[in-house]
């Protein structure tokens, strides 16, 4: 009878912009469409890395901070989906520990490498703007191909 107490869901919130929600299934969403929304192609993508990472192999465009993020927590390297990759520590109003070894991203490695490839590729479009020797092009070109295999 009564009130009934729904204290339990109360920490469930967005690392990102700090709002609030009733459960954690509302804030993925939210998160999917504030956070981790594609700039050019309005994607949905799950994780802020992962909008990097497709932004980086279907744009060939670099996004360097999550959208619609606070003041010092734009970093696209956190793995946070949810309530889950959240720094130690992390309560809304206070972002946590974010040197955190436990937050840190999984896939950095393909990240990395999909960061290389990016820019592998810029390059030899201006080189070959240019009309560098293709010889030495060739060179970087193996290069970007071995990164592309990886990269699938
Ligand atoms: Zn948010
Ligand atoms: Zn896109």
């Amino acid at each position: 009878m009564g009130r009934k107490k729904k204290k339990a869901a109360c920490n469930v919130f967005c690392w990102y912009c700090d709002r609030e929600f009733a459960d954690e299934e509302t804030l993925v969403q939210h998160q999917k469409a504030k956070h981790f929304k594609c700039p050019s192609c309005s994607k949905r993508l799950y994780t802020a890395p992962g909008m990097k990472i497709h932004c980086m192999q279907v744009h060939k465009e670099e996004v360097n901070e999550v959208p619609n993020s606070l003041p010092g927590r734009e970093s696209m390297d956190l793995e946070i989906y949810g309530m889950s990759g959240v720094p130690e520590g992390a309560t809304p109003g206070n972002p946590g520990n974010q040197q955190s070894k436990k937050a840190k991203v999984e896939s950095s490695k393909k990240l990395k490498q999909a960061e290389a490839l990016l820019r592998l590729e810029k390059f030899i479009k201006r080189a070959k703007a240019r009309n560098a020797p293709t010889d030495k092009l060739q060179f970087i070109e193996n290069i970007a191909e071995v990164l592309r295999t990886q990269q699938n």
